[in-house]
């Protein structure tokens, strides 16, 4: 039975590196159930909204292929698009803290918006999902070759 030869330091120091990125990335990108949904959107509104915005419920819809979230004020319900998972985290909460919002202020007007400033991360994340609508819209380029 062969051993592999032992790893240069810097090859070391390079796979130490790529793992924990790894884990970094899997951790970010973990998918939440609907009761850990809930609970998230409890924590972000007493966070950001001093906790005015109670949301009855928070789940994962598969249904919504248009919209990212949407919520019925009424019932306090808040539904999220499983297109979001795998999404970095900032982006889920970004959507959670709209749709939060809602439940505070309906339509789009200055206090909609006046509200999500106080998630620093707004204009970062409306950024990313006009990006992945932008690239979904583009005619699908050839895979890239390895030269
Ligand atoms: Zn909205």
């Amino acid at each position: 039975m062969l051993i592999p030869a032992r790893m240069s330091e810097a090859e070391e120091r390079r796979w130490v590196g790529v793992m924990l990125d790894k884990l970094a990335a899997q951790e970010s990108r973990s998918i939440l159930g609907d009761r850990e949904l809930t609970e998230r959107a409890l924590r972000l509104s007493e966070q950001y909204f001093g906790g005015r915005a109670r949301p009855g419920s928070v789940r994962w819809v598969t249904n919504q292929n248009t919209r990212w979230g949407s919520c019925t004020p009424s019932e306090g319900s808040i539904r999220l698009s499983h297109r979001l998972q795998g999404m970095p985290e900032y982006v889920v909460d970004y959507v959670l803290l709209h749709e939060l919002a809602h439940l505070l202020v309906p339509g789009h007007g200055p206090r909609f918006w006046q509200l999500l400033e106080a998630y620093p991360r707004t204009e970062r994340a409306r950024g990313y999902l006009e990006g992945v609508v932008a690239a979904e819209r583009l005619p699908h380029l050839p895979a890239a070759r390895e030269e």
